[in-house]
């Protein structure tokens, strides 16, 4: 059976997201961003509408949503701003999703409460310095000292880790030798606060500048045993399966941008005025429009397919890294061809176009980048 109409419940939710940013994002956004700042408000205005519980069932405080549910909130965020929504983004699909999918009961119950009413921000640490492509070469280490983890290390980059309301970031470390050697790598919980643990001052970044992306270093800090999250061993395995969905949810967040690169340029071609005509009305301006919705739409299909799998509980990892790829190149693609389209008002910070531009290159390289998501695409193919 094939359908690709929204059923109400997701209709509705899309229709309220879209409200939401039109209203409160869309005008205040901008400041934000010029001045780099992270926008509380917005994000207690995504707590109360319950976005960070979307995926997560009722008994923790969720909304006993899906995960598409947070793919359409993302992409109409998106259509508006990016850094709120990889706010969302990560929260959910890299702070919270790592603890409901692999966490103990206790630590279900100790985290997911905050982080789904969005009271709380987590994060998750896995790129260092050294690379983020190659994950497996994790440097970060922590030795079982008696009943503690001894971490010692860096993470880079990473997002949500600095905020006022983040409570935890989960790292990746390497906790020891396998078997057949090769380094085994946990995932350990570190609250934020704990001594040893240190956030620097967040990063000067060209694009997401009203998100928050920090370094974070480690040295001789010390969390329960218990901070351990699943299985010893299988930190790599379980942060890999957790990019799989992430990249679906980037995949939206791309077409979010892709369409809001339309919106704008359908605004503006409108009213701009040109050799004594409206600028709509030349067919170069109209083709490159015409081919930025093209763009969006066909990215669309392919994050909608994605999920779908992932929903059914099929594999999806092949379909998840063509929609990321697919998704990214057309963000990328529409916010070249919008700022183009806007002239020299593309350049400037009044209009929303050129904060696309500037938000669009990381969608091809974060959760990872369009080179790792080819070596997917062509592993799943059964090429070695
Ligand atoms: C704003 C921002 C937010 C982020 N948030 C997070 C976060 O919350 N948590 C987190 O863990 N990480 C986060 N990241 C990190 C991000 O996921 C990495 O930057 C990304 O995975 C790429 O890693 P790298 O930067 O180390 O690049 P590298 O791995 O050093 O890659 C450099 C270049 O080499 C290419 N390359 C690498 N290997 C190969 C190969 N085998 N074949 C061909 N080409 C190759 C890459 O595609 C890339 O073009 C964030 C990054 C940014 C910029």
């Amino acid at each position: 059976m094939i359908d690709f109409r929204l059923g109400e419940e997701y209709e509705a939710l899309r229709k309220t997201v879209q409200d939401f940013a039109q209203s409160e994002v869309a005008p205040v956004i901008g400041g934000f961003y010029e001045r780099e700042e992270f926008p509380y408000e917005i994000v207690r205005g995504m707590a109360r509408m319950g976005l960070f519980g979307l995926p997560f069932p009722e008994e923790y405080g969720g909304m006993g949503g899906d995960y598409f549910a947070l793919c359409l909130a993302l992409e109409e965020l998106a259509r508006v701003d990016s850094s709120v929504a990889i706010t969302l983004e990560a929260g959910v699909s890299l702070g919270a999703m790592p603890l409901f999918r692999f966490g103990s009961a206790e630590q279900k119950e100790k985290w997911l409460p905050s982080l789904c009413s969005g009271e709380a921000l987590g994060a998750f640490g896995l790129t260092e310095p050294g690379g983020g492509s190659d994950a497996g070469a994790t440097r970060t280490t922590a030795k079982l000292d008696g009943d503690e983890w001894v971490i010692n290390g860096s993470k880079s980059f990473i997002t949500n880790s600095g905020t006022d309301i983040t409570r935890l970031v989960t790292v990746t470390a390497v906790t020891g030798e396998k078997p057949g050697g090769g380094k085994e790598i946990s995932a350990i919980i570190v609250p934020s606060g704990t001594p040893g643990f240190t956030v620097a001052p967040k990063y000067s970044k060209v694009g997401w500048n009203a998100s928050d992306t920090h370094e974070l270093s480690f040295a001789d800090c010390r969390v329960p045993a218990e901070n351990l999250l699943g299985e010893r061993g299988r930190g790599y395995a379980q942060f890999l399966s957790i990019l799989d969905e992430g990249r679906v949810a980037i995949a939206a967040l791309s077409v979010g941008l892709a369409q809001g690169c339309v919106d704008e340029c359908l605004r503006y071609a409108g009213e701009r005025e040109a050799f004594g005509h409206r600028i709509g009305e030349y067919q170069a301006i109209q083709f490159k429009i015409a081919d930025m919705e093209v763009r969006a739409h066909t990215a669309r299909l392919a994050y909608y397919a994605a999920a779908s799998k992932m929903l059914r509980g099929e594999p999806f990892k092949k379909e998840a890294s063509i929609a990321k790829l697919v998704a990214s190149n057309a963000a990328m693609d529409n916010a070249r061809d919008a700022t183009q389209i806007f002239g020299g008002y593309g350049f400037m910070n009044e209009f929303p176009v050129g904060r696309f531009y500037r938000d669009a290159k990381i969608l091809e390289v974060g959760e990872g980048t369009s080179e790792v998501q080819r070596m997917l695409i062509a592993r799943e193919l059964g090429l070695r």
